[in-house]
């Protein structure tokens, strides 16, 4: 069964919304200054790349990323091709994209994944607006995910954020066919935080599966 890598690589340089921090990684401990081993530490905003909300993200009350559900990362996932979002993704390109009832994770792969090819942030991209995220949540999906680094409008967030739906952000969508996944999302343990970084990976599902 195939494993395909959705999550994009993290350095130096790498796209960053704009204004947040960059990636910074530098040799705290070197074999060739004379330490025994090499130890680089690494500084960087917790919404870089390929990561999770939390509630905390847009509430000032609310929880970090480890109050989240594990379980909603892990499991059956649909990914659904949104080619013609127009300015952004409401109830009427969601309905289009024809999600399965009882889908709990769904990645949707939209015109942004090709803004990965771009040497700088952009804020061209698509993303939900509050009617889009209000959908997700009615259709009782637990968690949405994006190709960019955005899932969606400041209400969008709200909605979700404050729903428990897990937003995750930053996916590289390029090379995968819509269709029915084995999701595999992990974010780092971090402790109270509006955000994690995330390991994320698509496994084919066993034929009939
Ligand atoms: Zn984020």
């Amino acid at each position: 069964m195939a494993l395909r890598e959705v999550s994009v690589p993290v350095r130096p340089g790498m796209i960053i919304y704009r204004g947040n921090p960059g990636v910074e990684i530098e040799r705290a401990l070197s074999i060739d200054g004379g330490d025994g081993a090499n130890v680089s530490r690494l500084a960087m905003g917790v919404h870089t790349g390929t990561h999770i909300d939390g509630s905390l993200h847009f509430y000032d009350d609310g929880e970090g990323v480890d109050a989240l559900p594990l379980d909603a990362m892990l499991g059956r996932c649909e990914v659904v091709e949104i080619a013609d979002p127009g300015d952004a993704i409401g109830p009427a390109a969601l309905e289009a994209a024809a999600i399965p009832a009882g889908a709990e994770r769904v990645l949707l792969k939209t015109p942004n994944s090709r803004l990965w090819e771009l040497g700088e942030f952009t804020h061209d991209f698509v993303r939900l607006d509050g009617a889009g995220a209000a959908w997700v949540r009615e259709r009782g999906i637990r968690l949405i995910g994006i190709d960019y680094l955005s899932i969606g409008d400041h209400d969008a967030h709200l909605d979700l954020l404050g729903n428990g739906i897990v937003a995750l952000e930053g996916l590289d969508l390029r090379g995968i066919d819509p269709g029915r996944y084995e999701l595999v999302c992990l974010p780092i343990r971090l402790v109270g935080t509006d955000g994690a970084p995330a390991r994320v990976l698509l496994r084919d599902l066993e034929e009939g599966g």
